[in-house]
């Protein structure tokens, strides 16, 4: 167990003081009831199946909060698959953390949402994939609409803070209006209507995925006259797609800045999806402790800064502004990690982003290729194929 009496020195990087992890993403499991076409897990989740037991994550959230971490996700995978749960929250909110579970709904009964409370859980964010029952149920090949209805229900009645969350891609951006219906009739605070990012199995299925311009800019005029109507009722993010931007953004406020995340074996990774890069160890919180690997791993420092940044990051009068953008997104585009993200229209590899939204546009259904969804068998042909060297920008 760590002493948590032993005062801190936070080194430097370039100069630099390097700030605590205050944002943490527990991924407890990689195991879900869901095969969701968007999902960010790893592609080759089925080869990192060990999960920690509940006093590795308990050490783990004590040294994290020693460190200054302060906001805490649960997620997976589906977390109410983890029988201690529960023990988890009521320990995070013992150490003093803001407690967030987010969550499919599936598995979230009366009796869960009751000891949820008594551990003091702080909030709760629950996805859906559509607002109707057949979008929603092809999107994760599971019958589970009226059942995430029932359950927005019980969280209600159980006073949670409610976020929904809906990932908005080709499929269902023309349902947003009865998106942002469902979700005030529901009583959510927020709506986050997250613009699908291209990583784990929605680079798989990007070119089924990937919104036209124009869908984008009716949906993006329904947000506007809803806020409009609703107001602080329930307060709407709607995060845009960065394929059709000019700049990249700050991935996770910089790389090795804000969040750590922990893997459902432990692998601790400054981003969702860095597991997705080559070249890189990602240290294990069973063998090394938080300090050391969020301070002096070489994971956490490979693209803390800017030193690593080649052109034309390195010399961009822009690069404290977006610190060159994501480093999966550079890697997955133009097969070098530290590429700047071609997003940017600077990027000598701008033309890869373009040539998506071409085909976007041109597109007519139905497509010839055919959606990949998240589950077992997908994930260890993925393992399988992966194994003996991770490939780029391809499609399977
Ligand atoms: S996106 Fe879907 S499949 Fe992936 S973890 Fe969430 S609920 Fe499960
Ligand atoms: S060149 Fe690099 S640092 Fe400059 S705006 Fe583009 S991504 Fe950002």
């Amino acid at each position: 167990m760590t002493d948590l009496s032993v005062p801190i020195a936070k080194p430097e990087h370039e100069g630099v003081a390097i700030p605590p992890p205050l944002w943490l993403l527990a991924e407890l499991t990689y195991r879900c009831p869901l095969h969701c076409v968007f999902c960010y897990n790893p592609t080759n989740y089925a080869d990192h199946s060990h999960e920690l037991d509940t006093a590795q994550w308990i050490d783990f959230l004590r040294q994290a909060r020693a460190l200054g971490a302060a906001q805490l996700g649960f997620s997976g995978g589906e977390p109410l698959l983890r029988d201690d749960l529960e023990m988890l929250v009521a320990e995070a909110r013992k150490l003093g953390f803001y407690t967030n579970l987010i969550t499919s709904g599936i598995g979230l009964t009366d009796k869960r949402l009751g000891a949820l409370k008594e551990a003091e859980l702080d909030h709760i964010q629950l996805s859906f994939q559509d607002s109707t029952q057949e979008l929603n149920d092809f999107l994760s090949h599971t019958k589970t609409f009226d059942l995430k209805s029932r359950v927005a229900k019980l969280i209600k009645a159980h006073n949670f803070p409610m976020v929904l969350n809906c990932a908005l891609h080709r499929y269902n951006l023309p349902h947003i209006g009865r998106v942002i219906d469902m979700a005030f009739a529901m009583g959510a605070e927020y709506l986050e209507l997250a613009n699908t990012q291209y990583y784990g199995w929605a680079h798989v299925n990007r070119s089924q995925l990937m919104p036209t311009a124009e869908q984008l800019k009716e949906a993006e005029a329904v947000v506007e006259r809803y806020r409009k109507e609703i107001g602080e009722k329930c307060k709407i993010f709607f995060v845009v797609p960065d394929y059709y931007e000019t700049r990249p953004k700050r991935c996770m406020n910089g790389w090795g800045q804000v969040f750590l995340g922990i893997a459902p074996d432990g692998a601790a990774l400054p981003c969702h999806t860095a597991r997705s890069l080559p070249g890189l160890t990602f240290p294990n919180v069973t063998e090394t402790s938080v300090r050391e690997i969020w301070y002096e791993s070489d994971a956490f420092n490979r693209f803390r800064g800017s030193g690593w940044m080649k052109e034309p990051c390195r010399s961009c009068d822009e690069k404290t502004i977006d610190l060159g953008g994501c480093r999966c997104q550079a890697y997955l585009l133009t097969q070098d990690p530290a590429n700047a993200d071609p997003v940017c229209d600077k990027s000598p590899h701008h033309e890869r982003v373009i040539e998506v939204l071409r085909a976007a546009s041109k597109r007519q259904e139905p497509q010839e290729q055919p959606i990949v969804f998240r589950n077992d068998a997908n994930s260890r042909r993925f393992a399988e194929r992966e194994r003996p060297q991770k490939g780029g920008d391809e499609q399977p």
